[in-house]
C-alpha cells in the first residue's frame, strides 16, 4: 500500500502533462466510475503516483498501469508492491497492449495526460474489440466536445467517431485547485460505455474517411468539402449533401457513407 514516507515526491514534469491530483476523493470518485463488469482487467494510463490507482486496487479486477516516466515506475514499485509485476513502463500511445492482454478484453481508465488526450481516444477506437469500457478525466473542453450532439459548437470528428461505437456521459467537472501544479483550465470526468452492436452498416474506413474529410471544412456544405470523392451529380442532388458536417447525427453519417458506398 501507499507509504509517502520513505520516498520523495515525484516532481511534476509539464512536457508528459503531469498534474498529479491531490484530492484523494476525487481520485476516489474517478475509480468509482467503472462499472466492473465484463471484463477482469484494468489498464490506468498515467498512474503518475498512484493516487487513482490505489482505488483501483480495492476492486475486484485486476490493474495494469502504463507508465512512460521513469521517475513515477520507481515511486510506484517502492510504494506498490504488489503492483510491481503489472507496472508497464512504456508509451501508451507506441506500446503493443496485447502483448499483456493477448487478445481479452480490457477497461481503461486515467487522469489522463491532456497534451494526447485525442491520440488516447483514437488508439481505444481502434482497440474497440477488447475495450468494453473507459473512462477518466480530461481537460473539460475535450470532454465535452467528445459526449457533444450535432448542433453544439464542439461537436466534430472526436463526437462522431467515438459516439459511432460507444455512449458518452459527460459526468463531472473537477476544477484546477485539486492538482498540484494546477492546470490553467477546468477537467472533465466522461464514460464511454461500448454499445452492445458496435459494428457499423457501412465500410467503417470509408465512415472514418468521410468523417474526417467533412470536419476538416465544417462551415462547408458536404457537396463542397467532400469534392475530393468525385461523387455523381445525382448523388450529390441528395439533400443530405446541403448539410454542413455539424448537423450529421452519428446516424446521419452512417446514412451518408452508405449512399456513397453503393455510388463508388
Ligand atoms: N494519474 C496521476 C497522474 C496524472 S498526470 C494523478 O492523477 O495524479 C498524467 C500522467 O501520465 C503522468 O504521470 C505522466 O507521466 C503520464 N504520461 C504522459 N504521457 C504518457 C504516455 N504517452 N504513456 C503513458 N503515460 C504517460
Amino acid at each position: 500500500m501507499a507509504n509517502n514516507y520513505n520516498q520523495h515526491q515525484v516532481k511534476a514534469k509539464k512536457h508528459l502533462g503531469q498534474h498529479f491530483l491531490k484530492d484523494e476523493s476525487v481520485a476516489e470518485k474517478i475509480a468509482d466510475t467503472l462499472m466492473f463488469k465484463g471484463y477482469k482487467n484494468v489498464l490506468e494510463i498515467g498512474p503518475g503516483m498512484g493516487v487513482l490507482t490505489k482505488y483501483l486496487l480495492k476492486k475486484d479486477v485486476t490493474t495494469y498501469v502504463i507508465e512512460i516516466d521513469t521517475e513515477s515506475v520507481t515511486y510506484l514499485q517502492v510504494n506498490y508492491l504488489s503492483l510491481a509485476p503489472r507496472i508497464i513502463e512504456q508509451d501508451f500511445l507506441k506500446y503493443d497492449l496485447n502483448i499483456v492482454f493477448n487478445q481479452e478484453p480490457f477497461a481503461v481508465i486515467g487522469n489522463f495526460p491532456y497534451n494526447i488526450s485525442s491520440q488516447i481516444v483514437f488508439k481505444t477506437l481502434e482497440m474497440r474489440d477488447q475495450i468494453p469500457e473507459f473512462s477518466g478525466m480530461f481537460q473539460k473542453e475535450v470532454a465535452q466536445r467528445i459526449c457533444s450532439k450535432e448542433g453544439s459548437k464542439v461537436y466534430g470528428i472526436l463526437s462522431v467517431l467515438t459516439q459511432a461505437f460507444y455512449d458518452a456521459e459527460y459526468l463531472f467537472t473537477v476544477p484546477p485547485g485539486v492538482f498540484n501544479p494546477p492546470p490553467k483550465v477546468d477537467s472533465g470526468v466522461l464514460r464511454l460505455t461500448r454499445k452492445d452492436n458496435y459494428t457499423l452498416p457501412c465500410s467503417e474506413k470509408l465512415f472514418f474517411k468521410t468523417v474526417k474529410t467533412a470536419f476538416q471544412q465544417r462551415r462547408k456544405t458536404l457537396r463542397n468539402s467532400l469534392k475530393t470523392f468525385n461523387l455523381s451529380d445525382n448523388l450529390k442532388a441528395n439533400s443530405i449533401f446541403g448539410k454542413r458536417p455539424e448537423q450529421l447525427s452519428v446516424q446521419e453519417f452512417i446514412k451518408l457513407t452508405q449512399l456513397i458506398e453503393t455510388n463508388t
